[in-house]
């Protein structure tokens, strides 16, 4: 695929865009019933103003407010409406999955279902995308939440993740992003990672970038999330940390700590060994041999551990057909694309 979004050049209105692209807006709803019809009118009305050609996907995630009934009722009437109906609770990231798995468009945007975001920014993020970027992130400058439960947290945590991924941008949490399609079904989505798409997204090479989007206070309805989610954020966090570091090379790290363990546990119980054999000294209630003991045992459970990571790895990427590289583009005569 070329790079441009529109290959004609002309960019100066998003216009051109619409012949030859279609966007796919993909929504996760729970529990969201009165902001629904509104948001679905402000993103119709934004995308229609500058001719875009879009489809919403609304995937209502086990909502026991009627959101999910009142989705269908709509997507009966329009056609730019799809309505993914979940059959329980499964929370945002599999909700988004969802809406990529259904969505035919050659880029995706997500949004929340509450109003927070402004549908007004989408035309701001295809301008950005289109100067070459696979995914372009909002930043919500001026957020509009609660600033101790919320805001502290968050900034903690963008810090955090920006320091571990090496993704510098300001605002991991925000919904509001544009993605290239193919970059998204690059990426598999588990747990609550749909934070941390820009990092899984940066491990499959893509160029990132970042631009301030409006945010609103949330009118209806409650956010779903609590203080608790720091807790999952962080633990997610050692997951992609991993991810980053040991997907294609497990053994090299696991192994030379392993090996650097083991070799320690052989030099002390050597020492222990000669003050044993030539002093005569009795080591049988030394810390020192414990010590010993301790470092061969773990040098060994992290060398089968790295074995066994290794072989799950390699599960992962033949599982799946997962090549361990991605190809931005194939230019020249022999390239079928
Ligand atoms: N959401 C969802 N499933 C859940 C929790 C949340 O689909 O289990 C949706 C929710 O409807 C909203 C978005 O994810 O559209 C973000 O949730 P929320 O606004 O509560 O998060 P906050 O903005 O407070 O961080
Ligand atoms: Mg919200």
């Amino acid at each position: 695929m070329s790079t441009s979004l529109f290959p004609d050049g002309s960019r100066q209105a998003i216009t051109p865009l619409a012949a030859q692209l279609k966007l796919s807006i993909v929504v996760p709803v729970y529990n969201e019933v009165e902001s629904i019809p509104r948001l679905i009118e402000a993103i119709a009305s934004t995308l229609q103003l500058h001719h875009l050609n879009y489809e919403i996907i609304c995937v209502d995630d086990g909502s026991t407010d009627g959101s999910g009934d009142l989705l269908r009722q709509i997507a009966r009437d329009r056609t730019d409406l799809k309505a993914v109906l979940l059959r329980r609770n499964y929370g945002q990231t599999a909700a988004m999955a969802a809406g990529f798995n259904h969505a035919q468009g050659q880029v995706m945007i997500t949004l929340d279902g509450d109003l927070q975001n402004d549908p007004a920014d989408i035309p701001r993020l295809l301008e950005k995308l289109d100067e070459g970027y696979d995914l372009v992130s909002g930043w919500r400058m001026q957020r509009q939440d609660a600033a101790l439960t919320r805001l502290l947290p968050s900034k903690i945590a963008n810090w955090l993740i920006a320091k571990v991924t090496g993704v510098n941008i300001h605002d991991y949490g925000c919904s509001l992003k544009a993605y290239r399609s193919e970059l998204v079904m690059d990426m598999n989505l588990y747990g609550e990672l749909h934070r941390f798409l820009p990092a899984l997204a940066f491990i499959e090479g893509a160029r990132i970038a970042e631009i301030p989007v409006r945010h609103h206070a949330r009118k209806f309805g409650k956010s779903k999330y609590g203080l608790g989610r720091t807790f999952r954020v962080v633990m997610d966090l050692f997951t992609i940390f991993f991810m980053k570091k040991f997907l294609t090379r497990p053994m090299h790290v696991f192994g030379l700590f392993g090996l650097l363990a083991m070799l320690l546990g052989v030099v002390v119980g050597v020492y222990l060994t000669f003050l044993k054999l030539t002093m005569g000294e009795d080591i049988g209630n030394r810390p020192l041999l414990i010590l010993a003991v301790v470092l061969f045992l773990t040098g060994i459970q992290l060398l089968s551990f790295g074995l066994l990571a290794e072989l799950s790895m390699r599960t992962y990427h033949e599982s799946q057909n997962r090549p361990i590289y991605r190809v931005r583009e194939v230019i020249g005569s022999e390239s079928d694309s």
